[in-house]
């Protein structure tokens, strides 16, 4: 029996302060002050390399991460990126956040729903959670299994926020399958969260590529 995640990592970048080249002036210190935070939070090295853990470099890598030309200078553009709602997990980090559960090695998984929202009714939050859970399995040979008592391998949490519920709950679990971040403004694992209409919203090729790779296709494609 294992935790793989606890879902509520939704956030605002608030509080980030420092020296980090400027391309224009203008930047507020708050602003310095919030970059840095990013990119401390966000991009993480284990290396002993020199400047590995220059915040110079750090933005370099988030500049590769967001297709932007890699500068190492703030920017304006840069500066609005980090302030967007995204998700906690880190974009770089060179140790893995589960170090010995890649991925679920059960054709079934179970999954319990620990803590609800006060923005959504609780039928609501299962009906999400269930949709969620179908939009990865569809895709795969793994069901989930919901259970009302004890530890299921997925334990899941709602905070309190105005984003896309639907589309963050997708996020996360696409994480507690095995799944890091993605480079592809398209994917629902793209590190920030869009507010876009649940309804019409899909997994992207990108994220069904990245899911067959770590657990093969579906025997039979479900709609
Ligand atoms: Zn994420």
């Amino acid at each position: 029996m294992q935790l793989a995640l606890l879902w509520a990592v939704c956030l605002l970048s608030g509080h980030l302060a420092l020296p980090l080249p400027p391309e224009a002036g203008g930047m507020s210190e708050l602003q310095w002050e919030q970059a840095q935070h990013y990119l401390k939070r966000f991009y993480l090295h284990d290396s002993k390399e020199k400047d590995a853990n220059s915040l110079e470099f750090k933005l370099k890598e988030m500049q590769k991460f967001f297709g932007l030309p890699v500068t190492g200078r703030l920017n304006a553009h840069i500066v609005e990126i980090m302030q967007k709602p995204r998700c906690g997990v880190p974009d770089v980090a060179e140790y893995s956040l589960f170090p010995k559960r890649q991925k679920w090695t059960s054709r079934i998984v179970t999954y319990r729903i620990l803590s609800y929202t006060s923005d959504l009714k609780p039928a609501v939050v299962d009906q999400i959670v269930a949709k969620a859970l179908s939009m990865w399995s569809r895709h795969i040979p793994l069901r989930f299994k919901r259970v009302r008592m004890g530890t299921a391998d997925i334990m899941i949490g709602f905070a309190r926020g105005g984003i896309n519920f639907l589309y963050a709950a997708t996020h996360e679990l696409g994480h507690s399958l095995g799944l890091g971040h993605s480079s592809d403004p398209r994917a629902v694992m793209y590190p920030t969260y869009r507010t876009e209409d649940s309804q019409s919203f899909r997994l992207a090729q990108d994220d069904i590529e990245g899911i067959q790779k770590l657990y093969g296709r579906s025997y039979f494609r479900r709609r």
